[in-house]
């Protein structure tokens, strides 16, 4: 049976594949360290079970609204009021599963065959697949390394054709842990209005930043922006949720409508229990994530600090997220490899450590540590990776 042209061209997420493989060496025995994962190793606070075993035992466990419950809802938006200064009603929020289908079920009422979506270099893996999946063409612009791996206003505005409809915007960045500041959201912001292009706005690693600089939401620049905008957030990574799906997406009405029907039509509904959980997470006075945020902290001033130690490795210090992503080119070269992604290969089967080539993020040169392991083993880890290093220095 042969299958559909659009799963012909479809390259599974790498970020996915190579976690799954580090696990799989693991338990066969292998003494491996996992710098793959794109999930806090925290677990989900107490409360937030205890909220969803409620939950079950309340009997809420049938189908929901496809677009997610009404006080769910309500909590998101009261999120957006506290958190973005963001005013939206409940007709302008959808609930997904994951992040990650919010962003799906976005492009797929949003784009027909050949219309186009900016997506900035380096981008997480799932942006361009999905924008293919959707009939539509990514149209990847390389931000510079030497400008944090942001694009300028100047190189937004030269990569506009007619065929574009959108733009996605993510801040902090899988894999960058860069963030856009307000002064160039503004400024990217004008383009998106001149040209009348939709951003979407990835915002999950809003809550995991390190620095004194503050996440800004595009839409919370102006009115004008936020009619233009959808934002996309989830429990994934605020409250260490991953396993349990919920993502949402904000935005005008008749997106939010045709996102919803769609989701009538393919997942019915988020997982109840799993938005009954993501309720409490939003209701809590609790702040789930400074443990995690300090944590993260000091886990990246280690990491940082022992990569820039290595020969041929070079790193900008991230503001956000749980990534670091230095560039390699330099050793990969010395060390005798044709490319990064040989490299990788090769630390894993000699050093058992498991790293994400760049490739998968539309930056060869470049490869993605994560760093939601304990400091004991970053240490090791960076270690190894110096030993690699240097056995291979021609
Ligand atoms: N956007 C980015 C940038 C991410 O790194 C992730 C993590 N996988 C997602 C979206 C999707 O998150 P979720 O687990 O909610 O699907
Ligand atoms: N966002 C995470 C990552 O980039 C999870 C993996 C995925 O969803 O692809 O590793």
């Amino acid at each position: 049976m042969e299958l559909a042209n659009r799963v012909k061209t479809l390259t599974p997420s790498s970020t996915l594949a190579i976690t799954a493989k580090a696990k799989e060496l693991k338990n066969e025995g292998h003494d491996v360290i996992g710098l793959a994962a794109g999930e806090p190793d925290f677990n989900t606070p107490q409360f937030i079970i205890d909220a969803a075993n409620e939950a079950m035992q309340n009997g809420f466990t049938k189908y929901t609204p496809s677009g997610g419950i009404p006080k769910l809802k309500e909590a998101i938006a009261a999120k957006f009021k506290q958190d973005n200064d963001l005013s939206y009603s409940s007709d302008e929020i959808i609930v997904t599963t994951g992040a990650k289908h919010a962003l799906y079920t976005l492009f797929q009422v949003l784009l027909n065959a050949g219309d186009e979506v900016i997506v900035p270099a380096p981008y997480w893996v799932s942006y361009p697949e999905q924008v293919k999946l959707a009939g539509g063409k990514p149209v990847v612009v390389e931000a510079d390394e030497a400008n944090n791996f942001k694009i300028t206003p100047e190189q937004l505005e030269n990569s506009i054709s007619n065929r574009t409809k959108a733009v996605i915007i993510n801040s902090p960045s899988n894999p960058t842990g860069m963030m856009y500041s307000k002064d160039e959201l503004e400024k990217i912001g004008q383009i998106c209005l001149k040209h009348n292009i939709l951003i979407v706005s990835d915002e999950i690693y809003e809550k995991l930043i390190y620095t004194v600089d503050q996440h800004v939401s595009i839409a919370s620049i102006s009115e004008q922006l936020k009619e233009h905008t959808i934002v996309v957030n989830g429990v994934s990574k605020s409250h260490s949720m991953t396993g349990w799906r919920i993502g949402y997406a904000a935005g005008p009405q008749k997106i939010i409508k045709a996102m919803t029907s769609l989701a009538s039509q393919s997942t019915s509904n988020p997982t109840s229990i799993a938005q009954y959980a993501a309720l409490a997470a939003y209701c809590s006075k609790e702040d789930a994530g400074d443990e995690m945020r300090n944590t993260f902290s000091e886990r990246l001033d280690t990491l940082y600090e022992l990569l820039n130690d290595i020969p041929g490795v070079s790193c900008q210090k991230p503001k956000g997220a749980f990534y670091l992503f230095p560039n390699v080119k330099e050793a990969v070269k010395k060390n005798g490899f044709d490319s990064t992604d040989d490299w990788v290969k090769a630390l894993l089967e000699e050093e058992k450590v498991a790293l994400v080539p760049g490739s998968g993020f539309g930056f060869p040169d470049n490869v993605r540590l994560s760093y939601a392991i304990s400091i004991d083993l970053l240490n090791e880890a960076a270690a190894r990776i110096k030993r690699f290093v240097i056995n291979h220095q021609s």
